[in-house]
């Protein structure tokens, strides 16, 4: 088993917490930081991340955004770009995610340009794939995520710049989790297909988190597997010891 990679534990607050919330669970986080062996990430809403920085500056607590926009600036009202996002401390950045795919028509074209951003300003993109239940119900999954990774990863991915999430869609949110045996088929399946994007060496490091419906409680199984190299986590991440729980369970 390769668990040199070290695992990454990254929390999507999405469009939760008000300055007061987010700063206390942001402290609560830092300070159990030292418990936990993983890598942590904290990806609050765009207006936050300036307060939560504040609390996690001089810890190992790594800060990341939900989404950029593909160019370094100009009129691109109400967005963000990868440019300010590195300039204020941010590390990584959240891209493809299913919610944005669905509620803002997010292509695969889409966000391979957001990638490229990303990458321009020495980001780490986490990159979201994962398919629906109807698309699960027809057999498709691998399918749909080799394309997703065809289509959404640009030339020029390394295990550095590049983290992939692999969520089922009907898995988010929903307190569905898939069986140990597909996150296990489909984790090594993306390694493979990075492998043909990004070459051999690249995929070993290439870091592929589980996301969807993680909780302290199921945490294990599912980062227990070879491929299974951290999680990206919804709805857990808003209480720091739901949190801390799953980062404690990363063998
Ligand atoms: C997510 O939206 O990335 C996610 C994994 O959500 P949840 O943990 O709530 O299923």
């Amino acid at each position: 088993m390769n668990k040199s990679r070290q695992s990454l534990i990254a929390g999507n607050w999405k469009m939760n917490m008000s300055v007061a919330e987010g700063c206390a669970l942001a402290q609560q986080i830092v300070s159990q930081a030292a418990t936990v062996s993983c890598e942590l990430l904290l990806c609050p809403p765009a207006p936050l991340l300036g307060f939560v920085m504040a609390e996690t500056n001089g810890s190992e607590v790594q800060l990341g955004s939900q989404d950029c926009h593909f160019n370094d600036a100009g009129a691109h009202t109400g967005d963000t770009s990868a440019k300010l996002l590195a300039d204020i401390g941010c590390g990584y950045v959240i891209l493809g995610h299913s919610e944005r795919r669905a509620d803002h028509g997010e292509t695969d074209q889409q966000v391979a340009a957001k990638v490229t951003a990303a990458w321009r300003n020495q980001l780490t993109a986490i990159i979201c794939i994962g398919e629906t239940e109807s698309q699960r119900d027809a057999g498709k999954t691998l399918s749909v995520v080799r394309a997703q990774i065809a289509g959404s990863i640009p030339p020029g991915a390394t295990g550095a710049n590049t983290v992939i999430a692999y969520e089922p869609v009907w898995a988010i949110g929903s307190g569905k989790v898939p069986s140990v045996n597909d996150v296990t088929k489909i984790h090594a399946e993306t390694r493979t297909a990075f492998a043909e994007a990004a070459g051999a060496g690249e995929a070993e490091l290439v870091r592929i988190l589980y996301g969807g419906s993680l909780k302290p409680e199921n945490a294990s199984e599912f980062l227990a597997l070879e491929d299974v190299d951290g999680g990206l986590i919804g709805g857990a991440s808003l209480k720091a010891q739901d949190f801390i729980g799953i980062a404690s369970s990363c063998p």
